[in-house]
Parts: structure tokens; C-alpha cells; sequence
């Protein structure tokens, strides 16, 4: 045999060696399943490239009246490890997984959290509390640097460096709202989303849903609500990206009260939008939320908050 057929003979084979190694080290790939788009990107922010990260409730979706479809079902039978948020958000999901016949490990990122419980209901919506989303984020590289221990020490760095960033977040939060009157504190959403805002950082949320968005509330519940609000006031409404309007336009035209903007509450935005990462996220909901809060100084600096708040820092 020549040099020339050799040396081909030798690159043919280490190719063909290559193509199913390739394939193999792809399939290898750990797969990791996310209940909700902002818990999604928690785990991207902790893993970077280390793993596939998938999330069953998309962007702008609802994910307490969500209703699996046999895709989700095949992306958690495919999965290694399985992040929820727990406390009662994702009601669909035990049924989901047990059906799915996956044997990934599911794991519950509230762990370590202390719930908060409105009207006798513990709260699901622990994210929105900064404090807690350092929790979120330790529990995550907790068990991700046990599945892969090989990049343990990336996966905390990770951590560590998105922990910092919640921190200094944390910390100009509370010092943006530290001057703000008592009277300037009260709200109005669609459904009970910011309890953990509200315990965390002294403001007043009221809202003519619950903690969940699957009952619209009694024509009795809402008549109450509107007395409460003209007779002891709310600085402003918001509206929600995971829910109708029409329910706070309804009691904005019976109050008389401005609608303040769009709160990003159980779900990021499509690409695109404000909120697509939980970082963005909460800055948004602050800025939205301060515009409408701060008492403008003049008619002609309310507009200019009223027509750029959402891209104020
Ligand atoms: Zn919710």
C-alpha cells in the first residue's frame, strides 16, 4: 500500500469514528426542563453552555391554567433534571411527569423559602422577592454542580456572579423606594402576583383575583374592591402580560383611577419585549411601577414618564 491510500485509509476511518462520537456526545448532552420561562432563565444564567435547557410555559403564557401538549410531555420524559417552582404554581405538573414516565429527578427551587399565605393560600409567586431569587439560584447550582460535577466550579461562579447582580438590584430597589410618601404606596393589579414585592420592599398591592388566575372574581368581591379604592384611594392600576385587561380598565373607569402600565408577572416576554430575562424583569416592574408612584414635579415631566416608561433604567 502506498503513502497516499494509506494516509487516506487512515483519515476515512478516524472520520467514521468521529461522525457517531459526535452524534453520542450531543445525545450525552444533559438535558434540563424548566415548569416556567423565568425559572428557564435562572438555570441558563447558572448552567451557560453546560447543558440543554428547555421550558414548558413559554413567554407571556399563564402558567396556572396551563395545559401540557404531548411536546412537554416528550421534553420531560428526554430530561435529566427538572426544575419547578412549587408552593402550588404549577398545578399540572405532577400529572404531567408521572405520566410522562421520565426518570429525571424533579427538583423544587422554593426550597429554603419562607412562604408567604394571602386570604389562607400560600402564595406561589416567591420570585419577586430578590432575596428569594438568591435561594432560586443557590438551590439550582446546588444540584446541577451534583449532576455535573465536572463543571462545578464554572456553575458557581455562575451563581455567584448572577447572586451579585440580585444583590446590587436588591440594593438600589430599596433605595429608589425609600423616599416615597406613604400615601404613594398603594397599587391595583389583575391577580395577586406581587405578595413577596409587597413583603419585601413596602408597597400595598390589591387585586380583584387571587394569587392565581383561574376564578374571575364575584360581582360582590369586585363592588367591594371599587368601594375600598374610592374611599381610601390607590396611587395607580396596572394591567399584567398574562392576563386580560378588561377587568382593571372596568375598575379604572368605575374609580376614576389611571392605569400606571404593564406589570410582567407570572412569565417573561417574547423576544423582543421588556422582561426576557428576570433581571430585566424586575427592572421593568420597578420602572413601571415608580413612574406611575413618584408624583410627577410638572404636567410636562408626567408625560415624559407616562411616554417612556418603559424604557427608563
Ligand atoms: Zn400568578
Amino acid at each position: 500500500m502506498n503513502l497516499i491510500r494509506a494516509l487516506r485509509r487512515a483519515v476515512a476511518s478516524t472520520l467514521l469514528a468521529l461522525i457517531p462520537l459526535a452524534a453520542s456526545a450531543d445525545e450525552q448532552q444533559v438535558r434540563v426542563v424548566a415548569s416556567f420561562s423565568i425559572l428557564g432563565n435562572m438555570v441558563e444564567e447558572v448552567l451557560g453552555d453546560f447543558a440543554r435547557v428547555s421550558t414548558i410555559v413559554g413567554p407571556d403564557a399563564d402558567a396556572h391554567i396551563y395545559e401540557p401538549t404531548v411536546a412537554d410531555a416528550k421534553a420531560v420524559a428526554a430530561a435529566d433534571v427538572i426544575f419547578v417552582n412549587g408552593l402550588g404554581f404549577e398545578t399540572w405538573s405532577r400529572t404531567l411527569i408521572t405520566e410522562s414516565g421520565t426518570r429525571a429527578a424533579v427538583h423544587v427551587v422554593t426550597e429554603g423559602i419562607a412562604p408567604i399565605t394571602v386570604d389562607g393560600s400560600i402564595d406561589p409567586h416567591a420570585w419577586n422577592s430578590l432575596t428569594n431569587g438568591a435561594t432560586y439560584v443557590r438551590n439550582i447550582a446546588r444540584v446541577m454542580t451534583s449532576v455535573m460535577p465536572e463543571h462545578a466550579e464554572a456553575i458557581e461562579a455562575n451563581a455567584g456572579a448572577f447572586i451579585a447582580e440580585l444583590d446590587a438590584l436588591d440594593a438600589e430597589t430599596r433605595t429608589r423606594l425609600a423616599g416615597l410618601p406613604a400615601d404613594r404606596r398603594t397599587v391595583v393589579t389583575a391577580h395577586d402576583a406581587f405578595g413577596y414585592l409587597e413583603a419585601a420592599y413596602g408597597l400595598t398591592f390589591l387585586a380583584p383575583q387571587g394569587i392565581d388566575t383561574e376564578g374571575e372574581p364575584s360581582a360582590r368581591e369586585l363592588a367591594i374592591l371599587i368601594k375600598q379604592l374610592r374611599s381610601e384611594g390607590a396611587s395607580a392600576l396596572f394591567v399584567e402580560n398574562i392576563a386580560s385587561p378588561a377587568l382593571v380598565r372596568q375598575i379604572s373607569e368605575e374609580t376614576g383611577i389611571a392605569i400606571g402600565g404593564r406589570l410582567i408577572s407570572d412569565a417573561l416576554s417574547e423576544r423582543g419585549g421588556p422582561a426576557t430575562s428576570y433581571l430585566a424583569m424586575f427592572r421593568h416592574n420597578m420602572t413601571t411601577l415608580m413612574g406611575a408612584l413618584q408624583t410627577p414635579a410638572s404636567p410636562a415631566e408626567r408625560n415624559e414618564e407616562n411616554g417612556h416608561v418603559a424604557r427608563q433604567k
